[in-house]
């Protein structure tokens, strides 16, 4: 039988280091001796009609750290935070390292629920305060999952399944914060799973296709180029749009095959339209971070351009700006190799995130893509702000020779501001949503399709 006797305390030498039971690096108990830990812990505060929490936390991005300062340095991190949450804790308590940048705590015997949210906030407190790693001090990012016996009932594998829950719900938001675990976070994981499975279904049964909304010059009304953009035809539900499973495929680290296909089928359908003798147009294919920090992201475009024929002068990549600020000086690198390669580099939904002027001239870019945000009403007062993020964005694009287009550009005025501040290329719902094959092929052949619209526009100004 354990007892508890404080087994994971650091100072208690003597227990057996390196077998199954026990982290090498911290010497605190794994997985397996934790939930022989809990086991032990639930039976006696049931007899003694006490409480328990069982507190699942994670340090995020240690990655990040270990590829900043090197592995031993991560290391010594990991071990410090092991000894910071055993000073933190009660000698009863039970903290073990469940896996890479996991711990897990077992509050033990408490009187009152309340008490739970107390020691919680104490080490919590306590954590945030920095630690130093190779001289230098840095402040932990940890997210926490709790579930309390006896508010949530349960055997011991479902309680630590629910602290795990709890802090995957707390990832989701974002990470750095604490969520106590609720009933409802099971249904949201098994909705979860079940979307996740059928998506991986959905790649594999070829359920995703392109559609592709025309860039269209504001002044003459020729297309400029288009983007690619993906919708899942779902047996059932019919196009189900990227807003609600791009986020699903980023978590899952599905992007990167679903990206990849996009990637190449993007370039597989500009080269068939310029065999097919239509005016050779850049392709833009929106790439997520996850899919952009694989190693092999520049040779997955190169092999795409290569398998499918496709000149590099006719792609274009649009990356956010959350994606290029995390680790600018690798990510300048990786942008001059996709620009040496001859493609194109734009910003998307730009103005909506860090914006750096510093860095945007450090980056081989070529066109910034004003955000559909700013556009809405920009010639008028109820835009708000937007006109002058608009003329902001104009000049910044000036001086750093920048190509801009305007996103999300539905009406009429709206055209004819921006094309006043110098915005030559347009993408919105005024000259075509996005489009099928078929009807992007359509609209490409009828040369006046788009004209006729700029004409309308030109006589909804006049009139
Ligand atoms: P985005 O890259 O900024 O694409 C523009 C979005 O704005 C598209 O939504 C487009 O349909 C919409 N839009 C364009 N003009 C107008 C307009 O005048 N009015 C309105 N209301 N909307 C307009 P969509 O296709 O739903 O895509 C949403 C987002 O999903 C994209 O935003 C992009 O971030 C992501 N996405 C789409 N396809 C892919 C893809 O293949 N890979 C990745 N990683 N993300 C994608
Ligand atoms: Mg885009
Ligand atoms: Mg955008």
């Amino acid at each position: 039988m354990i007892s508890f006797i404080r087994q994971n305390s650091l100072a208690t030498a003597e227990v057996k280091f390196g077998d199954k039971l026990h982290d090498y690096l911290t010497h605190l108990p794994t997985h397996s001796l934790f939930m022989e830990h809990l086991d032990y812990a639930l039976s006696m505060v049931k007899r003694h009609e006490k409480v328990l929490a069982v507190v699942n936390l994670d340090i995020e991005k240690l990655s990040e750290v270990n590829q900043q300062y090197g592995y031993k340095n991560g290391d010594t991190l990991i071990t410090e935070t092991a000894n910071r949450l055993v000073d933190l804790t009660r000698d009863s308590d039970i903290i073990a390292r469940l896996g890479g940048s996991g711990f897990g705590l077992i509050m033990n015997f408490i009187e009152r629920g309340e008490e739970v949210d107390k020691a919680l906030q104490r080490i919590m407190k306590g954590m945030r305060l920095p630690f130093s790693v190779a001289g230098e001090n840095i402040i932990l990012k940890i997210s926490y999952g709790i579930c309390v016996y006896p508010t949530d009932q349960g055997s011991v594998d479902e309680l630590s399944h629910y602290a795990s829950l709890a802090l995957d719900n707390a990832k989701q938001a974002g990470g750095n914060v604490h969520r106590y675990y609720n009933s409802e976070m099971n249904v949201d994981n098994s909705k979860r799973l079940r979307k996740e499975y059928d998506l991986r279904k959905a790649l594999e049964n070829g359920e995703f296709v392109l559609y592709f909304q025309p860039k269209v010059d504001a002044a003459t009304g020729n297309i400029k180029g288009m983007e690619a953009l993906i919708r899942w035809l779902h047996p059932e539900r019919g196009i189900v749009s990227p807003l609600e499973f791009i986020p699903l495929l980023e978590e899952s680290g599905m992007i990167v095959e679903a990206g990849d296909w996009v990637l190449r089928e993007s370039c597989r359908l500009n080269k068939l339209w310029q065999d097919q003798g239509l005016e050779p147009l850049r392709v833009s294919v929106n790439v997520s971070s996850v899919q952009f920090k694989q190693g092999d992201f520049v040779e997955r475009i190169a092999l795409a351009l290569k398998d499918t024929g496709l000149s590099a002068d006719y792609l274009d990549v649009e990356l956010t700006e959350s994606c290029l600020m995390d680790d600018v000086t690798k990510n300048i690198d990786v942008l001059y190799e996709i620009k040496k390669m001859g493609v194109a580099i734009s910003i998307d939904d730009f103005g909506t995130g860090y914006s750096s002027l510093s860095y945007l001239k450090k980056f081989p870019i070529d066109t910034l893509k004003i955000d559909r945000s700013f556009i809405t009403n920009v010639q008028d007062r109820s835009g708000g702000d937007n006109a002058a993020i608009v003329t902001a964005i104009m000049a910044l694009s000036h001086s750093l020779r920048l190509d801009v287009v305007a996103e999300g550009v539905e009406t009429a005025q709206e055209l004819a501001y921006l094309h006043a501040l110098g915005c030559k290329t347009i993408q919105g719902f005024l000259f075509s949503k996005p489009l099928s094959v078929d009807e992007f092929t359509k609209i490409q052949q009828d040369s006046m399709h788009m004209k006729n619209i700029l004409e309308q526009v030109r006589i909804e100004l006049a009139g």
